[in-house]
Parts: structure tokens; C-alpha cells; sequence
């Protein structure tokens, strides 16, 4: 074993700080840290991250194995249920301290991590701690040939070992969307983080000891994705169940890896999310909510609109208004509260979304706004920061029309009917999200059903009860979570038949 207990392994301090792994209830560096951990707003090295390696993964693995079989296997559903809400409690309590890592590690506006990002960090434990205590089984009476009967009845029991393997966009957040319900159903977990954004899992990992969370019921395994610390962990044979979120590409190889002992998955992949803006809809809500879709989180949400389709009477006002909204949007330290665009997770993510900005030049696209990258004075002058950019004008089968970005951008397109803009809605490989903007509620019902996604907003963006089932059609994803669907994924239903 290559490992070695830190003393303080996760906190940002003065002077470059380490960020390592959390197995069985502390705090383990492999050899050395091997990787820098930048602060997206100024390119500066914040902590320095160590990696795990095929053992030391291995001893995470084994560490949730021994773990199953102590005091968490043993249990009630009511017991784990007040250690959750413990888990709540204990994020709330270092609230500050979550918000400046998610920040530092990020680049997001502190407005944003601490209106979104750690707040739900701890009520997903909270809605889970609730839900378990809810979930039921079917049961049913069968007759048997001597008229007796036979009784049939389902219990839940743990997958076992689940590993989570989370994106870089909203880390707790939607770390925690999958820890929470695993851990309320009984598993134990193994995490690995991306490898922009490993802090706050790391810090997490106190909080589930001063929760009373068993040793080795949660564990954290730092390092990259490919011959790296994500791929020993997703093909490792004692993983039984692995849930991931992050690109499609990605959830292909990870579905590869899942085949060899055919272990389930759970996969919330990428998007290519429409708008449709209707004529009669209230256009101020409609600015407002497209303005948020496009732009928060400097355009890096699954959820995020970058195909905006427009009714063609209100066409002109549309992309006027959402230019002069955007042209509000302020840049800049994230730590400053009246920030609401920072910068994209990293120099490589820049590149790519300045290709697309070159491509939409390159490819005749109308530039409303933006297109480059803005002149910041010192130290932003060294962060990852980009133009909110707005595009009209290209066709249907423009990469950039057709291929996820995951920066502050869209196109926008005008239409002349409802069948028209369906049709060119699904004509994608992707299938997250959408939002129809309409006050005929008769329109809205039929173009819900009508498009293939996972979630449909009518009139809003973002809102969602989390008991409601969460997830992608098409390649934005494979299965559901969020209330009983959680329960579905994280537990297997055993029959039992016992004959009266
Ligand atoms: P990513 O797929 O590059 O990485 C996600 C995680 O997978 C990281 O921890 C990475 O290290 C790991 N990984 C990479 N290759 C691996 C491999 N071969 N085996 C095992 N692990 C591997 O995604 P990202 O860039 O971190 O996140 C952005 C993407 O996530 C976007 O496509 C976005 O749409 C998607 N996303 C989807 C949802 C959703 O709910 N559908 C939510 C957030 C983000």
C-alpha cells in the first residue's frame, strides 16, 4: 500500500495547500501529489492533488467492502436516515468553507455556490434521509393449487459497492445527488472527483466522521479519468453498481467497462438544449429565464439551453433583448458578490469553446454579441475567462448548432409553427432537457409529449421537486435518479414467496 495519513489534507491555506484521498475514514496521500489544482479566475495554483493508483484504489474498494459488512450493514433505515441529516448539518455548519473551496476550485461566482452549489450539497442528504424512510415494496397474494396461498413480497436490499464518478460543473452538488441516496439505501460508496475540482469531496469526508458515517462507508479516490484513477475504479471487479455524470463520450467507455461482470450503471451524460419561445409568451419571464439557461455558470450546465428557437413576429426583440440583458452580465472575481459571470473551468475548456467561436465565425454565423476573450485586469488577466457570445443566422446542420458547448453561448433561430420547431428540437443525438416559453398551456401540454427529453420546463428553468425522476433520453443518458427512481438504482428488489 502506497499510502500515508495527512494531517491536513484539504484545507486551502497560505501556502499551497494538498488535496488527497479519504479511505476508510482518513486521510491517505499516495507518494506525492502528481497534478495542480488552478483557480479557473486567475490561473493560479491553489493545491496541489495526489493520484490514486490501481492499489490504492484497490484499498478504497476493499475499505467499502469491509464497511458493508460492519455497523452500516447492521443499520435500520431509520438509523442511517439521522446519520444523513448529521451529514446535512455538519455541511451547513462549515458552510463558508465549502463555498470558498467550490469557488476556488471552480472559478463560479460566490453568489452561485452559495445560493445553489452548497445548499443543495446538503439538502440532497436531507431529501434522501426523507425518502428512505418512505420507500415501500409491492406484495402480492397468489393462489396455489391445495388453496392455501402463497404470499410474495419484495424487500430492498444494497447494491453494495457503488463507485461515483462526478464532472467538474457543479462538484458537492452533484456529488452528493448520488452519494446521498446510495448511503440512504444502505451502500457504501467510492468517489472519485474530477480532477478540476477534487476539494470538496476531500472536505466531505470530515464531515461523514463527525457525522458518526462508519469508517470506509465513504470514500474518496483523487486522480484523472483514462489509465487513471476513474478507469481502475469503474473496472475494478468488486465495484457493484457505477453512477456517473460527465460527458457522453466518457459514459460510453464507462458503460464498456460496466459489461466486463455486467455491473449496472446509471449515466447522466450531455446535452444540446433547446428554448422554443412562443409569440404569446410573457417575454420579460421569457428573457429572464433564457438569460439564466444560457449564462449561468458561464454556460458550463448540463441542463443549460444553446439552441434558442424564437417565433419569427417576435424574433428581432427577442435577440435584441437578450443581447442588452447579456451585456448586464458582470465579469470578473468571483469572490465579489455582484458577479455573475466568471471564467470556464480551465485553459483546455477554453480552447475548445474559442474553436467553436471560431467555427460560428468561420461558418457565416451573425455575431450579436461577444465572440473573444476579454481584456480583465490583474489577476483575472490570468483566469480562463470568456465573451458571453450570441449567434443567429447559421442553419440547422452547423456543428455549432448540432454539437454541445458548454460555454456562455447560443444560436438563435426563428420559426413559423409549433410541427416545424418540434421537429427541429429533436432532431439532435441528444435528449436532457428543454423549455417552452407559451402562455397556451394547451400548446405546452402537447409539445411535452411530443419531445424527446428527459425534462421538460414550461414557463421556467431549473425548477424541479427532487422527488421527480431526473435524467437524458437519447445519449444525454442511461436510467433516472431522484426520489423512489433513486431507490430503484441504488438497491436490488428481492421476492420473497413463502408459501401459507
Ligand atoms: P468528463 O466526462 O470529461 O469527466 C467526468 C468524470 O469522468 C471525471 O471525474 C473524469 O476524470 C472521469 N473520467 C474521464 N474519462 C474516464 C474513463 N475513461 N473512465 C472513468 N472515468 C473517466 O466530463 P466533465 O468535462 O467533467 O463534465 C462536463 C460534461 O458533463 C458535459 O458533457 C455535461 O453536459 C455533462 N454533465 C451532465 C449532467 C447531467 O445530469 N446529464 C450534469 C453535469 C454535467
Amino acid at each position: 500500500m502506497t499510502s500515508a495519513a495527512l494531517a491536513a489534507p484539504t484545507v486551502h491555506t497560505g501556502k499551497t495547500a494538498e488535496v488527497a484521498h479519504f479511505i476508510d475514514g482518513r486521510a491517505v496521500s499516495s507518494a506525492k501529489p502528481s497534478f495542480e489544482n488552478r483557480n479557473p479566475a486567475t490561473g493560479e495554483v491553489v493545491s496541489l492533488v495526489h493520484e490514486a493508483d490501481a492499489a490504492l484504489v484497490d484499498d478504497a474498494v476493499q475499505a467499502a467492502r469491509r464497511a458493508l459488512k460492519g455497523p452500516w450493514g447492521k443499520m435500520s433505515d431509520q438509523e442511517r436516515s439521522a446519520i444523513l441529516r448529521k451529514v446535512a448539518d455538519g455541511i451547513t455548519r462549515r458552510f463558508d468553507e465549502f463555498v470558498r473551496a467550490e469557488v476556488l476550485d471552480t472559478g463560479k461566482p460566490v453568489s452561485l455556490a452559495s445560493h445553489l452549489d452548497i445548499p443543495r450539497g446538503a439538502a440532497n442528504f436531507n431529501v434522501f434521509a426523507d425518502q428512505i424512510l418512505t420507500a415501500s415494496t409491492e406484495t402480492f397474494r397468489m393462489a396455489t393449487p391445495d388453496g392455501a396461498g402463497a404470499l410474495n413480497y419484495a424487500i430492498r436490499v444494497p447494491r453494495g459497492v457503488i463507485a461515483v464518478v462526478c464532472p467538474w460543473n457543479l462538484p458537492l452538488l452533484l456529488m452528493t445527488w448520488k452519494v446521498a441516496p446510495a448511503l440512504a439505501c444502505g451502500n457504501t460508496v467510492v468517489v472519485k472527483p474530477s480532477e478540476e475540482t477534487p476539494t470538496t469531496a476531500a472536505l466531505l469526508g470530515q464531515i461523514m466522521n463527525e457525522a458518526g458515517i462508519p469508517p470506509g462507508v465513504y470514500n474518496v479516490v483523487q486522480g484523472l479519468g483514462p489509465n487513471s484513477t476513474g478507469e481502475f475504479l469503474t473496472r475494478h471487479p468488486e465495484v457493484d453498481g457505477i453512477t456517473f455524470t460527465g460527458e457522453t463520450r466518457t459514459g460510453e467507455a464507462i458503460m464498456a467497462a460496466a459489461s466486463k461482470g455486467v455491473r449496472p450503471v446509471s449515466l447522466e451524460l450531455g446535452g444540446k438544449n433547446a428554448a422554443m419561445v412562443f409569440a404569446d409568451c410573457d417575454l420579460d419571464k421569457a428573457i429572464e429565464g433564457t438569460m439564466r439557461s444560457v449564462f449561468a455558470n458561464c454556460g458550463q450546465v448540463c441542463l443549460g439551453t444553446e439552441r434558442v428557437y424564437v417565433e419569427r413576429p417576435i424574433f428581432d426583440s427577442f435577440v435584441e433583448r437578450l443581447k442588452s440583458a447579456a451585456q448586464g452580465l458582470k465579469m470578473g472575481d468571483p469572490f465579489d458578490k455582484t458577479t455573475n459571470l466568471g471564467p470556464l473551468i480551465s485553459a483546455e475548456h477554453r480552447n475548445k469553446v474559442m474553436s467553436y467561436y471560431e467555427r460560428a465565425k468561420a461558418e457565416g454565423a451573425r455575431i450579436v454579441l461577444g465572440g473573444g476573450i476579454p481584456k480583465l485586469a490583474a489577476p483575472q488577466s490570468g483566469g480562463y475567462f470568456i465573451e458571453p457570445t450570441i449567434w443567429t443566422g447559421l442553419p440547422e446542420t452547423s456543428t455549432v448548432v448540432r454539437e454541445e458547448i458548454f460555454g456562455p453561448c447560443c444560436h438563435i433561430t426563428p420559426f413559423d409553427s409549433e410541427d416545424e420547431v418540434a421537429d427541429r428540437v429533436n432532431d439532435s443525438p441528444y435528449g436532457l432537457a428543454t423549455a417552452i416559453w407559451t402562455n397556451n398551456l394547451t400548446r405546452a401540454h402537447r409539445l411535452s409529449a411530443r419531445i424527446d427529453v428527459g425534462i421538460v420546463w414550461v414557463n421556467s428553468w431549473f425548477l424541479r421537486d427532487l422527488r421527480t425522476p431526473f435524467g437524458g433520453s437519447k445519449q444525454s443518458g442511461v436510467g433516472r435518479e431522484g426520489g423512489v427512481h433513486s431507490m430503484e438504482f441504488y438497491t436490488e428488489l428481492r421476492n420473497v414467496c413463502v408459501k401459507l
